[in-house]
């Protein structure tokens, strides 16, 4: 601040970038306007701000108490902010207290009207040097942060993220689901190789459950976070499983008695490799703890929280399919062979209930196949505005598979 005013003391300086913006905007005319703002004690134009005489006359003003602020008005701060806020700071002035203001990228190159470019040009000048007058200095700190990551969601995405992350310090893998995977697990052949998804994925699960710097908490999302970058405090929901993951065998001998088909694995490959009960099919009748070699049951079993201390989240939740029925016209809720893509991908998958067989629902295996793209995307009234990226390539594959299973299906 200027010790007489205790008004700031703002330099604004702007670049002609050899005639890329001045050739476009009157940076002249700049000048004049901003000269009489409050706190402007110096404007000036430069053939390259970014030249050693540019930054040495930004220097030398501030070297010699001339100016204490600093406006340029060049091309992104993306090339050159860092090396005038180190000029700024070599030079003695917070380098917090140094803008750039892009007219380059996002005036002279992207307008052809030199009067309306030059208005906006003039407009974000202004706005900094108003942003200046407010500005406080600000110090870097320095804060321990801590060595573990959590990662939200064990699809693909998520198992890779904690693998990798994993190579180095440790990390918590949590997924909502009962077993990780994600929609992947659901998928029969991926493109674009045709390999099958579980032949890719299911070594990856393993060694997320195996690894000694993961660990893996399912059925858990996060309650709440506090804190900040580098420091969190989450707080973690479990949801019961009802079974004791860390002594079922997966023997099945409790889902041979249950009367109500309540216990069960979620599929032959699940990781975490354990039975789950389903309460809302559950009588408690006790039968499963009985047999159960291991006393892995936990009837009692009930949710839980905990609070997990990490430097970085990464959230990896992947997507949600849109419910079809809600566009009426494609009658998917009327009739039994109007399928999802994704109950395609089912019947296919190692999750499937068709014995990995396309099937309609009278069991003959389809003769004709339609796909309708883009449901629910694109469409601003119903399911989602944008485009999901990936129905178009997943139906070519689905069209393939069907060919692949009946050579002479009419696929359109
Ligand atoms: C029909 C269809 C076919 C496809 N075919 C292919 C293909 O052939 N090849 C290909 O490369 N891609 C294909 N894809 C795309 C592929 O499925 C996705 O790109 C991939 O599954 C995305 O993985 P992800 O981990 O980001 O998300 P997801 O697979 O959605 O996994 C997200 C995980 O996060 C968990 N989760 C969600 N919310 C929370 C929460 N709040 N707390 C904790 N956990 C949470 C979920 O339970 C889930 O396990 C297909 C997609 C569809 C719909
Ligand atoms: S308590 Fe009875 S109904 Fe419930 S899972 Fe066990 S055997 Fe099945
Ligand atoms: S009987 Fe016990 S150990 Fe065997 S699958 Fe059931 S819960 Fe697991």
């Amino acid at each position: 601040m200027s010790e007489k005013t205790g008004v700031p003391k703002i330099g604004v300086y702007l670049c002609r970038c050899g005639g890329n913006i001045s050739d476009v905007i009157d940076v002249e005319s700049i000048v004049d306007e901003v000269s009489g703002m409050d706190g402007v004690v110096f404007a000036d134009v430069q053939d390259y701000m970014c030249s050693s005489a540019g930054q040495g006359q930004i220097k030398n003003d501030i070297e010699e108490g001339r100016i204490e602020r600093v406006v340029i008005g060049c091309c992104s701060p993306k090339l050159h902010l860092e090396t005038f806020r180190a000029m700024a700071k070599k030079a003695g002035t917070n380098p917090m207290l140094l803008e750039i203001t892009n007219i380059r990228e996002q005036c002279s190159w992207v307008h052809d009207d030199s009067d309306e470019a030059t208005r906006k040009a003039n407009g974000l000048i202004k706005g900094a040097v108003s942003r200046m007058n407010e500005l406080e200095s600000l110090e870097p700190i320095t804060k321990d942060v801590k060595d573990k990551a959590l990662v939200v969601g064990g699809g693909i995405a998520g198992i890779t993220a904690a693998l990798e992350i994993a190579d180095e310090r440790e990390v918590i893998l949590i997924d909502k689901a009962p077993y990780i995977g994600g929609h992947m697990i659901g998928l029969s052949k991926t493109f674009p190789t045709f390999d099958c998804s579980q032949c890719t994925l299911t070594p990856k699960m393993v060694e997320v459950f195996n690894h000694p710097n993961i660990t893996l908490y399912t059925q858990t999302e996060v309650a709440s976070v506090d804190g900040n970058v580098g420091d969190f405090k989450v707080t973690l929901h479990h949801s019961p499983r009802y079974v004791d993951i860390d002594v079922c065998t997966s023997c099945g001998r409790c889902a041979d008695k249950c009367p109500k088909d309540a216990i069960t694995l979620p599929f032959a490959q699940a990781i975490p490799q354990a039975y789950i009960i389903d309460m809302e099919k559950c009588t408690e009748c006790g039968l499963c703890e009985k047999v159960c070699p291991t006393s892995a049951v936990r009837l009692e079993e009930e949710a839980k929280e905990r609070q997990v201390d990490v430097g970085a989240i990464t959230i990896a939740t992947g997507f949600e399919p849109i419910d079809p029925s809600i566009i009426e016209e494609y009658n998917y809720n009327h009739h039994p062979d109007i399928i999802t893509a994704i109950e395609f991908e089912d019947m296919l998958s190692a999750k499937s209930k068709t014995g990995m067989r396309l099937q309609k629902a009278d069991g003959t295996m389809p003769q004709k196949v339609a796909f309708a793209l883009c449901v629910g995307s694109r469409d601003f009234n119903r399911g989602n505005k944008h485009c999901s990226k990936v129905c178009c390539l997943y139906s070519q594959k689905q069209a393939q598979l069907v060919l692949k299973m009946n050579k002479d299906a009419d696929v359109t």
